[in-house]
């Protein structure tokens, strides 16, 4: 079967593991789910890999080089969806990995060091309320006794999930490999974004993946009512949150060129009637950027315009910080390999950082990572119209099979031997 074809074969099978009506629902630790993690361990099983699941559910396919000592180049993505999500995100990544593997199976091709696929588990918040829990799991980031407890919407905690899954959540620290260290660890993604798209390239080469400082705003005016309070006369809440979410547009459109967003993604009106002047807000506030610095000049210019709509509307505001998570810088001579190979193969490419969180961000911690996207169409992801063309898949999948071979070193292409056999100094 011509690779085309194997490959869209792979992933109508994988996504055939479907619970929803609407688009892909394969949420982490159901039936579903589990049902096509061990259908994977079957193909990579199949490809002559040597496939574990490990304590937190992850999946880890294993293809020895000729030395077994030397630390495997990875692969890995997810399986797992939101509800009502799309066919290609995180699966991409997995399906490509095993592809490659046949690929290399069909050429004959034994790489000096192991290559290892890794499917993650959970690595969508959707359930849990926590993302990226496998890759969490197997760089010892997992705070046992907080994450055991969360629920799903139907009560039911993670720790439960694990045992219908017939897993031990408390042996989830057994998955921690976080002493081990990788040759180099790769992940292809489609981009969710729209920006490879519109400026109609094929490859994108990220650098970093931003992250969030989040933010409460509790805005306090004075409820009173609509018809008889004269505009001069009102402490209106909501137009004080009205103006701070415009203010943070106007920051953000500063700090274009670090990426950095800013959002006000949540708005609680209180009392909320259409005949009562707002006397309470509540806001909450998404600021990323890979850059701390210039997200920190985003986030000052939120205190100063709070302190200036405080005084001009006469309004009592909170500002709580709920999280503020460091960026991730991915390694630029990953980063700098992909390029050239990129261009060796003609392949159109941009550098770009991820404004969404992947399992890749976690692997910095066991050796040098590279992110690879793909495009969305009209830049559409966590929705049944979730779409990447096949051809764009199969381009991302070249690249990432001649960065393994190049990691891996493949004696059947000497040129791909130069300098990538020293260890991992990280
Ligand atoms: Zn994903």
């Amino acid at each position: 079967m011509e690779n085309k074809q194997r490959y869209q074969a792979l992933l109508d099978n994988i996504n055939q593991y479907n619970s929803g009506t609407k688009g892909i629902t394969r949420v982490a630790y159901t039936n579903e789910e589990q049902a096509c993690t061990h259908a994977l361990m079957r193909f990579c099983k199949d490809a002559k890999m040597n496939a574990r699941l490990d304590h937190a559910g992850n999946v880890i396919a294993r293809r020895e080089g000729k030395n077994p000592n030397l630390p495997p180049v990875v692969m890995g993505s997810h399986i797992d969806t939101v509800y009502h999500g799309g066919k290609y995100d995180g699966v991409v990544g997995v399906t490509a990995g095993l592809e490659i593997i046949r690929r290399l199976n069909d050429k004959g091709i034994i790489t000096d060091h192991p290559i290892e696929l890794i499917a993650f588990a959970c690595e969508e918040s959707s359930r849990f309320g926590i993302s990226t829990l496998g890759s969490k799991a197997m760089t010892g980031k997992i705070n046992k006794q907080k994450y055991r407890h969360l629920k799903d919407r139907d009560g039911i905690t993670l720790e439960k999930a694990f045992s219908l899954c017939a897993l031990d959540f408390d042996a989830i620290d057994e998955a921690d490999r976080s002493t081990e260290r990788f040759k180099a660890f790769f992940e292809l993604h489609i981009e969710q974004g729209p920006v490879l798209e519109m400026e109609k390239k094929q490859i994108g080469i990220v650098t970093g993946i931003a992250a969030p400082a989040r933010f409460i705003i509790k805005i306090f005016g004075k409820a009173s009512h609509s018809g008889t309070t004269p505009m001069n006369m009102r402490s209106d809440a909501f137009l004080g949150a009205a103006e701070i979410a415009l203010a943070l547009e106007t920051a953000a459109n500063q700090e274009k060129a670090s990426g950095t967003v800013a959002t006000v993604g949540v708005l609680d009106v209180v009392p909320g009637a259409m005949n009562v002047v707002p006397g309470e807000v509540e806001m909450k506030v998404d600021i990323r950027s890979t850059s701390t610095e210039s997200r920190q000049r985003v986030v000052n210019q939120l205190e100063q315009i709070i302190a200036v709509i405080k005084e001009k509307r006469q309004l009592v505001i909170e500002r709580e910080e709920i999280s503020s998570e460091e960026p991730v810088l991915l390694s630029p001579e990953v980063g700098q390999s992909l390029k050239e190979l990129c261009e060796e193969r003609g392949l159109t490419f941009t550098f770009m950082q991820s404004g969404a969180g992947h399992d890749a961000m976690n692997m910095t911690g066991l050796g040098p990572v590279g992110l690879i996207f793909v495009p969305s169409k009209d830049g559409l992801s966590h929705h049944p119209d979730e779409h990447t063309e096949l051809e764009d898949i199969l381009a991302g999948i070249d690249l990432l099979e001649a960065a393994v071979l190049l990691y891996a070193g493949a004696a059947t292409n000497p040129f791909h031997w130069r300098d990538c056999n020293e260890p991992y100094k990280g």
